[in-house]
């Protein structure tokens, strides 16, 4: 059964943040683990932060060695899918080394105003889709302590890739409280296997709301 999805706070108020999820060089269409048409969400997410009070960014910040890069894990390849001690984990090529280019937000991403800076990933042992709890599913970076701590109870998400970072930090944003929505056009997705309906089923079942940046622009 879908749970009931509570209202959201609108932009504007202090209750609502925009979390801005991965927008970094290696998803753009030239970095190492593309998204197509990454780079297109840029000039709409920076509209969107305008209409916010609270703006907060993920990066994914990878050790160079990571455990979800194919290229630690002899005779596999990138998209394929091994088994970890925490669960199934996908294989995908080196991406987002600290400290590289690549991990890098993407150059014309302009939200000044932005509060904080989650780094993501960076355990060489756990990967971590979710802006609020890693891979193993116990880890958790605190993002959801600084949200309530600052009176937010709204978290709207965009950014890369909808069907994995997006979705899995919506999931577990709904999963702590808080009225949760994706911004469907301010994403884009890998869509690997089915994985963007599978997405979307997960985020719609769990009371995620979906919602268009010409809604919140208006
Ligand atoms: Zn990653």
């Amino acid at each position: 059964m879908s749970q009931a999805a509570p209202s959201l706070a609108p932009p504007a108020s202090p209750r609502a943040a925009l979390l801005v999820i991965d927008v970094q060089n290696d998803f753009m269409p030239s970095g190492r683990l593309p998204v197509a048409d990454g780079d297109a969400v840029v000039p709409l997410i920076n509209r969107l932060g305008a209409r916010f009070a609270n703006v907060l960014l993920t990066q994914d910040w990878h050790p160079a060695d990571h455990v979800s890069f194919a290229s630690r894990h002899a005779g596999r390849r990138p998209f394929e899918q091994i088994a970890l001690p925490y669960g199934p984990q996908t294989l995908w090529p080196d991406h987002c080394v600290q400290g590289s280019e690549g991990a890098a937000l993407h150059a014309e991403l302009e939200l000044p105003h932005a509060r904080l800076l989650i780094r993501k990933g960076g355990d060489r042992e756990i990967d971590s889709y979710s802006a609020f709890v890693e891979a193993d599913r116990r880890t958790r970076t605190g993002l959801a302590g600084y949200l309530r701590e600052r009176g937010i109870d709204t978290v709207y998400c965009c950014g890369l890739a909808l069907d994995f970072c997006v979705a899995w930090s919506a999931l577990d944003a709904r999963a702590d409280g808080f009225a949760t929505a994706v911004i469907a056009d301010a994403c884009r997705a890998i869509d690997l296997d089915g994985s963007l309906a599978g997405a979307w089923q997960w985020m719609d079942q769990a009371g995620v709301h979906r919602v268009t940046a010409a809604e919140l622009l208006r």
